[in-house]
């Protein structure tokens, strides 16, 4: 079978390469793996920026938002032909990796398919235990490559609504910053939830992610023209900020503008060594004053993956063809390396 593989540390190393077959021991599922979703992580790790190997192997099987079809069952209550999606952390021994909870791992010794350790999906053919496969309705074969996205947007959003209710005030107010894959699907999960929501990118509202945002009853704001610290005055208290550039100024920013007792929900990682000048005391002040929290959010668990697939199931319902328009380009795994490069208008390459 043929996958597309990475030598970590090594930029542009990206190759298709064959691979022997998988044989499932007992125990095992058999999945043809249908669609792979790229996403800024695949980039990184092809740019040799990160990714590791898993041990004794100098290459690794890149790709961790997959959407496979059960091959062969074994036995497990799963059914020949169905659909599954594939959860990408392996759990090491802490608690709360045996509690399943192994995106809050805190001894940090697990592994992530395609990015850290354990190989990834980008191939025809891969075994794995049922613990680690996600049931998909057959309705959904079009867009649950989505699965793995909405799963780290249904658990930031989710825990940023709990952080909320500490105040009896239900929020209202809702601001994406970043339209890619992740900010449009937060877009639609707030929307869902019925919150007023905004989504700032740097393209024109003309755009297909300004029409993306608009088309289903959320207000995009080009960010070219309109700078991050006039949203209050506009918009009024913010009480939800998702940040899905993961770039450090715009966290900073965003800090500054969150309303009274909101929550910032951070989502995108910045590796570089970037220094900012920021006032402390005044971030200090208003976090206090305003009973504001900053968190962060990585990885997800089989419980989130669940939930993703019922608010894309959702937003299919109330915006039929709407999900479908976020992946802008699909490519067959021979032009695998061709997927890693990035598009100014794309949004999601499968
Ligand atoms: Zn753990």
């Amino acid at each position: 079978m043929k996958a597309g593989v990475v030598t970590p540390g090594m930029r542009d190393s990206a190759k298709v390469v064959d691979m022997p077959d998988p044989v499932p021991e007992p125990g095992e599922v058999l999945v043809r793996i249908l669609e792979v979703g790229i996403d800024g992580t695949d980039m990184e790790i092809s740019q040799g920026h990160y990714g590791e190997a898993p041990p004794h192997q100098d290459f690794l099987v890149l790709g961790h938002e997959a959407l496979g079809e059960v091959e062969e069952a074994g036995n497990s209550d799963l059914q020949k032909g169905g659909l599954v999606v594939l959860l990408v952390r392996r759990p090491d021994g802490c608690i709360n990796c045996r509690s399943g909870q192994s995106d809050m791992c805190i001894e940090g010794n697990y592994s992530e398919c395609g990015i850290r350790g354990s190989h990834g999906f980008l191939r025809e053919l891969l075994v794995e235990k049922p613990d680690f496969l996600v049931r998909v309705p057959q309705n959904l074969r079009q867009v649950a490559v989505l699965t793995e996205p909405m799963s780290i947007v249904t658990k930031g959003i989710t825990q940023a609504m709990e952080l909320h209710r500490r105040s009896a005030n239900p929020a209202q107010v809702a601001l994406v910053l970043g339209a890619g894959s992740i900010g449009l699907l937060a877009t639609a999960s707030l929307r869902l939830q019925g919150l007023s929501t905004y989504a700032l990118d740097l393209v024109p509202k003309t755009s297909a992610k300004g029409q993306l945002v608009e088309s289903i009853g959320a207000t995009y704001l080009d960010g070219r023209s309109l700078g991050i610290a006039e949203l209050p005055r506009q918009l009024g208290n913010l009480d939800i900020i998702l940040e899905a550039t993961g770039n450090s100024t715009v966290v900073f920013q965003a800090m500054s503008v969150l309303g009274t007792n909101g929550v910032l929900c951070l989502t995108g990682v910045s590796a570089g060594e970037k220094r900012l000048q920021v006032c402390a005391d005044c971030i200090n002040m208003e976090m206090v004053l305003g009973n504001k929290v900053v968190f962060g959010t990585v990885s997800s668990n089989s419980g989130h993956f669940e939930r993703a697939i019922r608010t894309l199931a959702e937003i299919e319902q109330n915006w039929p063809g709407w999900l479908g328009q976020l992946v802008t380009r699909r490519l067959p795994l021979v032009e695998f390396n061709n997927a890693l490069q990035p598009t100014t208008e794309g949004i999601k390459t499968v």
